[in-house]
């Protein structure tokens, strides 16, 4: 891409996937590559908007089975949109995980079909998995990932989808790895927002993205959250009293209050499944 012109990030339907501060990947994006002195663009595509196909990135959050069953048809009304994010970068976090696959289970027991970009499935586990993650990063220089999950859906890869990362603590797609990583396509379960907690990865995307050299950058306070976030790991409390790590999957609550939970899963609300 050309120095002049300004990088275009598109941050798709941040009023119906918005749990966890999602919406916070696109914030870090912009900024590494302002503090870099590189222009850029963030377009927040709301549901009510015709997305643009002409973006270098695409970033998707998470959500409860309400908004993803949402989101999955709009994704499915905007098929320019799908052709373009298997041409450019895609960050989709948890449900945009699972929406870019061939099709995902909710918890109520309902198949959704995905937008297909991705070979993975998901179905819906039989424990929600609730908690810190510490993933060994499957892509070269990318330091250990940390987040935090919340999600019933186990994802199952596709026997050619490589995972972005190696699960140490948590649990991530459920059979030891997190997430997807393909030529297009960075795919995790981890929130945090996940590129504010791993700045490598946010590098990564957008050298991919920007077919630039980036120079490395020295942002106060991030070696530090870094290592608290590793630090909290090794202990088997977290000293607010909260259970971490490979205790953090929470048994699932029964179907009935399930349903109610679920409808109550308006966009952008705290419960998610
Ligand atoms: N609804 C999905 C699940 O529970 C995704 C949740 C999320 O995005 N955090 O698996």
């Amino acid at each position: 891409m050309s120095g002049e012109s300004a990088v275009r990030i598109a941050l798709l339907l941040p009023d119906v996937l918005g749990t966890y501060s999602d919406r916070g990947n696109a914030t870090v994006l912009a900024q590494r590559l302002r503090w870099r002195g590189i222009p850029v663009e963030v377009l927040e595509v709301t549901a009510d908007t015709t997305p643009p196909t002409d973006c270098e990135m695409f970033v998707l959050g998470g959500g409860e089975d309400a908004a993803q069953a949402y989101a999955a048809e709009w994704l499915d009304r905007h098929r320019p949109l799908r052709t373009a994010m298997l041409a450019r970068q895609v960050l989709a976090v948890c449900a945009g995980l699972q929406l870019l696959g061939q099709w995902m289970q909710t918890a109520a027991g309902d198949r959704i079909a995905g937008a297909g970009i991705l070979d993975l499935t998901t179905s819906a586990g039989r424990h929600r998995a609730v908690g810190e993650v510490v993933a060994e990063a499957t892509a070269p220089g990318v330091a250990l990932l940390t987040g935090f999950e919340n999600h019933l859906g186990h994802t199952t890869l596709g026997p050619d989808t490589a995972p972005l990362g190696r699960v140490v603590v948590g649990v991530g797609n459920g059979d030891g790895t997190d997430g997807a990583l393909t030529d297009s396509v960075i795919g995790t379960y981890l929130h945090g927002p996940v590129l504010a907690r791993n700045p490598d990865l946010a590098d990564l995307l957008l050298r991919r993205a920007t077919g630039l050299t980036l120079s490395p950058l020295q942002v106060p306070g991030e070696d530090e959250a870094r290592r608290l976030h590793l630090h909290i790991q090794r202990r088997p409390h977290h000293p607010l009293g909260i259970r971490l790590g490979q205790q953090g999957v929470a048994p699932s609550p029964p179907a009935s209050s399930r349903q109610k939970r679920a409808g109550r899963g308006a966009p952008g609300s705290p419960g998610c499944e």
